[in-house]
Parts: C-alpha cells; sequence; structure tokens
C-alpha cells in the first residue's frame, strides 16, 4: 500500500503542476487519461456547437475556499467573435482560461457553450471544441511534422505544410537540413519561444477548433517576429470564437469587447477608443505600455547613433 501510495500521491503534484502551468495540457490528458479532479456528468452528451458562443455568467471561483479570486464575473463572446482579457498580472486572466477548459469547476454560476452548460457534457467533446494557444509551448521529442500533426492525427503532409505555412513558420521549416523531419525538442533542435509558439499556432490551425483561446506572450520578442505572430494569430481567429488574453495592449484594439480585469472583478468593458475616452484603468494601463514603448524605442535609436 505504502509504495502504491507514494507514486500516486506524486502523480497528483505533477498533474497539479502541469494543470497550472497550462503548457501541453493535450499531452497531459492523453499521458493520464481523463481528468481526475473533474468528472462527466453520469450520462453526459457530447457538447453540440452550433455557432460557438460562450458565456459566463456569474461566475465565482476560488482555488482556497478562503481566498476568492473570481468574483461575479458574466460575459458573453458571441459566435466568431474576439473577446480580450486584459489586466494586472494576478487578476485572474490565466483562471478564467483554465475555467473555460474546464480544469476546475465555477464554485457559482455558470459557463455555458451554445446554451450548455460546460459540466453537463463531456470533457472530451468540450476539449475538442476549444484550442488553446499557450504562452509557453512544450514540444514533444520528436519531428516538426509529429507535433503540428499532433492537431489533427488524420491530416495529410500536404495539411500539415498549408497549416505550418498559415502560422509562417513553413518557412523557417524549409530551410532547415532535415525539413519537416527535425527532430526538435529537449533532444532535438532547440527552437526559439517564438518558433514553438508558431508551431503550437500551426497545430491549433490544423485542428480547426470552434473556439480559441491564446494566451499571447509576445512582449519577450523582438517587434518584426511579433508583428507576425500576431498576425498568424489574427488569421486563425478569424471567424472563430477567440478569447484572448492580452499582455500588450496594441494586440488588441481591433477586438470586438474588451474586459479588464482587476483583483477578479470585471471592472471597465467596452472596446478601445470607448475604454481610453472613459480614462479609467484602462486607459492608465495604456499610456504607461506607450510610455515603456517610447522609452525603449528611444533607447534602441540611441543604440544605433553609437
Ligand atoms: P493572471 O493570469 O491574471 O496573471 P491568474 O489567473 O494566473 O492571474 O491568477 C489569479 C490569482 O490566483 C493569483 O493571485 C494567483 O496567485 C492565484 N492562483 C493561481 N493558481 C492558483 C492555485 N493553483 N492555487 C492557489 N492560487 C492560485
Ligand atoms: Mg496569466
Amino acid at each position: 500500500m505504502i509504495q502504491l501510495y507514494v507514486p500516486l500521491n506524486f502523480m497528483g503534484f505533477i498533474y497539479r503542476e502541469i494543470k497550472q502551468s497550462v503548457t501541453d495540457l493535450e499531452a497531459m490528458f492523453r499521458l493520464l487519461g481523463e481528468d481526475p479532479e473533474i468528472e462527466d456528468a453520469p450520462g453526459a452528451p457530447p457538447l453540440a456547437v452550433r455557432g460557438g458562443t460562450i458565456r459566463f455568467e456569474n461566475v465565482d471561483f476560488a482555488y482556497e475556499p478562503e481566498r476568492p479570486i473570481l468574483k461575479n464575473v458574466s460575459f458573453e463572446a458571441p459566435a466568431g467573435k474576439t473577446v480580450a482579457i486584459v489586466g494586472p498580472s494576478g487578476a485572474g486572466k490565466s483562471t478564467i482560461s483554465r475555467l473555460m477548459f474546464r480544469f476546475y469547476d465555477v464554485g457559482a454560476g455558470r459557463i455555458t457553450v451554445d446554451g450548455q452548460d460546460i459540466r453537463e457534457v463531456t470533457q472530451s467533446s468540450l476539449r475538442e471544441a476549444v484550442g488553446m494557444v499557450p504562452q509557453d509551448t512544450v514540444l514533444f521529442n520528436d519531428t516538426i511534422r509529429y507535433n503540428i500533426r499532433y492537431g489533427r492525427w488524420d491530416a495529410t503532409d500536404a495539411e500539415v505544410e498549408e497549416a505550418a505555412s498559415l502560422a509562417q513558420i513553413d518557412g523557417f521549416i524549409r530551410d532547415l537540413p532535415r525539413g519537416y523531419d527535425t527532430e526538435v525538442g529537449e533532444r532535438g533542435l532547440k527552437l526559439s519561444g517564438g518558433e514553438k509558439q508558431r508551431v503550437a499556432i500551426a497545430r491549433t490551425i490544423l485542428k480547426g477548433p470552434p473556439i480559441l483561446i491564446l494566451d499571447e506572450a509576445t512582449s519577450a520578442l523582438d517587434s518584426a517576429t511579433e508583428k507576425e505572430i500576431q498576425d498568424a494569430l489574427e488569421r486563425v481567429s478569424r471567424g472563430r470564437t477567440t478569447l484572448v488574453i492580452a499582455h500588450r495592449l496594441s494586440t488588441i484594439v481591433a477586438a470586438d469587447d474588451i474586459l479588464v480585469l482587476e483583483a477578479g472583478r470585471i471592472v471597465e468593458r467596452g472596446r478601445h477608443a470607448e475604454l481610453l475616452a472613459a480614462g479609467g484603468l484602462y486607459a492608465s494601463l495604456w499610456s504607461r505600455q506607450r510610455e515603456a514603448d517610447e522609452a525603449r524605442e528611444t533607447l534602441a535609436r540611441m543604440d544605433d547613433d553609437e
């Protein structure tokens, strides 16, 4: 018993760690099967996706009972629209994406997709309908082709390459001596953060889910790469219901709706111009980022002058 107890406990630990980082969650589910902490309702039907409208209705959530994280969060992401979530770090943005994937169940309220409570459909059907491009993609120790095809196993080579091309990583791959057969990951070619993210985007394009969650992490990239990734992300999200967690506000000026989250509450919402005009938290986050950008540009110019 002791022998069995320890490894199981250890797996639980690993499981929570992975779940927290929302890195390669699909790989995790393949390794561990269904989510051990969340169960399908008896006789739950699969999710029937029509347009992919997401609704959060008065959602409360806490990881630990004494510390509420989300407080009465309500919003709708209509079918095919893009809703951005912004706010200071720790506000609860990634928590919203974890709830959307049903890594955890809400404490109060409900989350629906096309009117169906996500607790009342199978987890596998929910996760099939949702594609996530995480901040940190962990690649499998296998070829680039395998890593992209992971999005949809029955895809042809041509489809894999088409997806790579939409994600603007096809040229890079073709320039490698072994092309799509290049081994990547821990033991293979180490890709940069931006390259890995584009592989993840290609995988998601191939999967073609009706609902997308993008956790942008482009601030660490140079601006040319950032622009390319941005274009690729825009292309994927066209016609799909998209939740974008935005670190750089310049990337979401065109969003159909922007939710400003602060300490677990939506404190402002609207389109970019409306929020700027309101002169609240969004406007101050925006001007702070503008100043930081200008300072960076000035420094870059000074470097060039030397
Ligand atoms: P954001 O993405 O906006 O930076 P998160 O949604 O990741 O914020 O986290 C919101 C809050 O929840 C933070 O205070 C964070 O410390 C806390 N939190 C996140 N995950 C856990 C967890 N597994 N257990 C306890 N608290 C957590
Ligand atoms: Mg986060």
